[in-house]
């Protein structure tokens, strides 16, 4: 217990301080949390942010790829505060629903690509993603097939942080021996990315040696354990990793052979980050039977996550019509959450977002190619308003920076003390501005990055 401290509008270091004595943030460095001042944020407005000081920064993050409309709509505001107003909460468990929730999940199965008409709704990515996961367990048991649960998923993957989200991913970084992860029933096939693909070989014969590992891990371990196959569509956190023409699709057909459900954790790729609803069907040519997803859904105004399976699905967990199925959260298809979520998608729709980002996110791929040319840049990557700069000690091995270098993180304080926001992760400069950047937003990134 700490005493009181008075509530009249404190100074940005006395914000730091209790920052500093109180709070335990999301991926904590303890050393440089407790040395280095951070940054607090006070206010947002489209694509711009302003420190509690009054400077302003670009946020070519996005918030953390979700501030998908922009900040400071005043329409999502007003929809939010007359959702609390009318009803601020009602829970969704059994046979409970809201107005606002049963909405959202027509509005979401319209938008979802093929049979993917049933929607659970969660309070973020990685409880959709920890859902997931275990349905793969309940609908292949339904199936007759109750050892049918191993998942499959991919090296440098970032699926949330629950103990059975962040078990599934594997960034490496994220493997501290101070957690425990679970194991057993969990395979990762190589990372797909292009750039780091063995030295001389094509990149059509990387990709057939990627679906080659996948298929000889179902003969190692058998179709019959091998339940569901998790993938983002373009990995985001791992480093914006787009895998090479046709690799999805080809693991997708595997999937189908086997019958191994194929999970998109489209958290960040759905909502007109690549410019459309979901990537998985309209840009890599791949139906999930699920799709997780969240951060766009609600352009992060309000936090919700939903997890949206398929009819197909649907049928075989209820065919027996005396299951339960008992998965779900207190906040699923909270009704503050949802009518954020609906505003979203109206604004979306009536803006057009989805072809402005795919416009603006075509000119943003090519300003931030011309960055290739510098020194120290050796890969420039990604799709749409999803690009990353990856930095290294020699272009021509593609040598990887020792972690002291510190070179993203340099690269970002001097944006930074430009008035841009860039994330630094590894050796990479990642960003997802909001779908609502224009191109002479995108060329202040640009001109900013190269100084
Ligand atoms: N899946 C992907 C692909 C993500 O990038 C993230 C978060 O960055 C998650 C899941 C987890 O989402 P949340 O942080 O909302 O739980």
């Amino acid at each position: 217990m700490t005493a009181p401290m008075a509530l009249a509008r404190p100074s940005p270091n006395a914000l730091w301080e209790m920052d500093r004595r109180h709070s335990l943030h999301p991926w904590t460095n303890f050393g440089p949390f407790e040395r280095e001042g951070s940054l607090v944020i006070s206010r947002g407005e489209g694509c711009y942010l302003w420190d509690a000081e009054g400077r302003q920064y670009l946020d070519a993050v996005g918030g953390l790829w979700c501030t998908n409309i922009g900040l400071g709509r005043k329409e999502m505001a007003q929809a939010i505060a007359e959702q609390a107003e009318r009803l601020a909460f009602s829970n969704t468990f059994v046979d409970v629903t809201n107005d606002p929730s049963a909405r959202l999940a027509l509005r979401l199965a319209e938008l979802a690509p093929g049979d993917l008409n049933r929607v659970m709704f969660t309070t973020g990515g990685s409880t959709a993603v920890d859902t997931a996961v275990r349905t793969v367990a309940y609908y292949q048991t339904c199936m007759g097939r109750p050892e049918k649960t191993d998942i499959v998923a991919r090296d440098y993957s970032y699926h949330g942080s629950t103990y059975l989200a962040q078990s599934v991913g594997k960034r490496p970084g994220d493997r501290v021996p101070e957690f425990r992860y679970k194991e057993e029933g969990i395979h990762h096939l190589s990372v797909p990315n292009p750039y780091r693909r063995p030295e001389g070989m094509s990149e059509a014969a990387f990709c057939d040696a990627l679906v080659a590992e996948f298929e000889a891990l179902i003969a190692r371990v058998g179709a019959d354990r091998i339940g569901g196959f998790i993938a983002e569509p373009i990995q985001a956190s791992g480093g914006v990793i787009v895998p090479p023409e046709g690799y999805l699709r080809r693991i997708w057909e595997v999937c189908q052979r086997h019958d191994i459900l194929f999970i998109a954790d489209e958290v960040v790729t759905s909502f007109g980050r690549l410019g459309h609803w979901f990537a998985s069907w309209d840009l890599f040519g791949v139906q999930p039977d699920m799709i997780c997803t969240a951060k766009g859904l609600t352009s992060g105004y309000v936090p919700l996550g939903a997890l949206i399976l398929s009819d197909r699905m649907w049928e075989a967990m209820a065919a027996d019509g005396s299951r339960w199925f008992t998965a779900g959260f207190t906040y699923s298809g909270h009704p503050v959450s949802c009518a954020a979520g609906l505003k979203n998608i109206d604004i979306m729709e009536r803006e057009g977002l989805l072809a402005h980002a795919d416009r603006v996110g075509g000119y943003f791929e090519a300003r931030m190619a011309a960055l290739a040319d510098l020194p120290l840049i050796g890969d420039v990557r990604g799709r749409r308003l999803m690009l990353c700069v990856e930095s290294v000690a020699d272009k021509a091995t593609k040598a990887v920076l020792p972690d002291e270098a510190n070179e993203s993180k340099r690269i970002s304080n001097a944006a930074e003390a430009m008035g841009l926001l860039v994330r630094p992760m590894g050796h990479l400069n990642v960003m997802s501005p909001p779908l609502v950047i224009t191109e002479a937003q995108v060329d202040f990134i640009a001109e900013t990055l190269e100084r």
